[in-house]
């Protein structure tokens, strides 16, 4: 069995998972390494998606075997957490190929939809016969998109009629559902419809050129007069503050990928120093190089801590979140950079893994809410001044 081993997990909170927990993670891990990783950075440079993965995960039932499941009838957050370090310490890509539908679709469904809509989609959810994604953010409107929301919804005898535009959204093109955010046409309320992306008038292009994440496709959608009935409309989110609430369970998820980033790219980076020679022994040897190891280990310590903690005693409001988004991204940025440091000219080159842990961090950088904005959320809940406008 694929021992499990967390450099920089100081603190022994490994030592916490049960033993379904453990062989569930290791076996994880083997499938990872075995068939996964070969594939890793010729579709990195080609540019392709990683749909083909979905099938043999959800077969893995990592999230709905019984072994693991609890009294609540859900996985421990711990377990949960653990899941997604060990995803994205291979390659965020896979994290959020897996994890866009698991996590963010399934969550969507579970706190917004009805009764009825989570009975009918759950089952498929897990297994991936009935996929989705999410969009919220527009051409014209990242940051502010609370405030700028311009797809709208219409009421009609039939159901809704939706108008808008959407960007950047991941998976969409490998999805069979869209959760759409949209503003009532002739209302306040902010609604999120689940329309088929085969729906007419939706229209979803893949971005190209991208040089983060390639291999997730994320995609420039159109909608234009898209029908969709009453019954695809989750009926428990009516404005962003729902959407909030909705992710509250996910909102430890990105402090873990950048805790499971920095675990890959120190690896990378571990293994480079110990095999790269110069001067006549291993760049390991070198104090110089020993100090960057530390320094991503210190960092790892740090971004795990606070991962344990946020999944497993979660905090209302708005400020431990982006406190710690922007905590995770800040060390994930530096860990990253060393381990690119560690591995000179190769660093640069795809096949030594950090290059795919450089580009990628530059995402987590900028989603799920971008620095500025998430130090805006904490100075105004410091001075009682927003300052976002201004
Ligand atoms: C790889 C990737 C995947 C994504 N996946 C999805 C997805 O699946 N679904 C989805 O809906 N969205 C997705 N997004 C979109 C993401 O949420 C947005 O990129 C993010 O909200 C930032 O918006 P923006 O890129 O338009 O930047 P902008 O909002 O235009 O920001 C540009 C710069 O201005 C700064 N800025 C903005 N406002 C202020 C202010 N008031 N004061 C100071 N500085 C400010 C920002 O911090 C940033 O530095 C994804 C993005 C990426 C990169």
């Amino acid at each position: 069995m694929t021992e499990l081993d967390y450099p920089g997990d100081v603190l022994g909170f490994a030592d916490d998972l049960t033993d379904a927990e453990r062989a569930t993670l290791a076996r994880l891990r083997g499938f990872l390494d075995e068939t996964v990783r070969p594939v890793l950075a010729d579709r990195w440079e080609r540019g392709e998606n990683l749909a083909d993965i979905r099938a043999p995960l959800a077969a893995m039932r990592l999230l709905d075997d019984p072994a693991l499941i609890g009294a609540d009838g859900t996985v421990r957050a711990l377990y949960r957490g653990f899941l997604t370090l060990e995803l994205c310490r291979l390659d965020l890509a896979v994290s959020m190929t897996y994890g866009g539908q698991v996590s963010m679709f399934r969550t969507l469904v579970h706190e917004g939809g009805s009764r009825e809509q989570i009975a009918a989609w759950d089952a498929g959810i897990l297994d991936f016969t009935f996929t989705g994604c999410f969009a919220l953010t527009e051409p014209d409107h990242g940051s502010d998109i609370a405030g700028g929301l311009s797809t709208t919804a219409r009421r009609t005898a039939d159901g809704w009629v939706l108008d808008g535009a959407k960007r950047w959204i991941g998976n969409a093109t490998i999805s069979d559902n869209i959760v759409v955010v949209a503003r009532e046409h002739d209302g306040d309320r902010v609604l999120a419809f689940v329309v088929p992306a085969d729906a007419p008038g939706v229209t979803r292009t893949v971005m190209a050129g991208k040089g983060a994440v390639r291999l997730v496709h994320n995609a420039d959608i159109v909608l234009d007069g898209v029908v969709v009935g009453e019954d695809r409309r989750l009926p428990r989110i009516a404005s962003f503050r729902d959407i909030n609430r909705a992710f509250r369970t996910l909102r430890a998820t990105i402090v873990w990928t950048a805790a499971g980033m920095q675990l890959g790219a120190y690896d990378a980076a571990v293994r480079y120093a110990q095999q790269r020679e110069q001067f006549g022994r291993p760049i390991a040897g070198y104090q110089l190089i020993q100090d960057k190891l530390v320094r991503i280990a210190a960092n790892i310590a740090q971004t795990l801590a606070l991962a344990v903690r946020t999944a497993t005693n979660p905090r209302g409001g708005d400020v431990t979140p982006a406190l710690n988004k922007l905590i995770a991204a800040d060390r994930l940025r530096e860990s990253v950079a060393l381990a690119r440091e560690i591995t000179g000219g190769n660093g640069i080159l795809i096949d030594h893994d950090v290059m795919r842990f450089f580009t990628d961090a530059e995402a987590v950088y900028t989603f799920e809410g971008t620095r500025e904005v998430n130090t805006l959320i904490v100075g105004r809940a410091l001075t009682g001044h927003s300052a976002f406008t201004r």
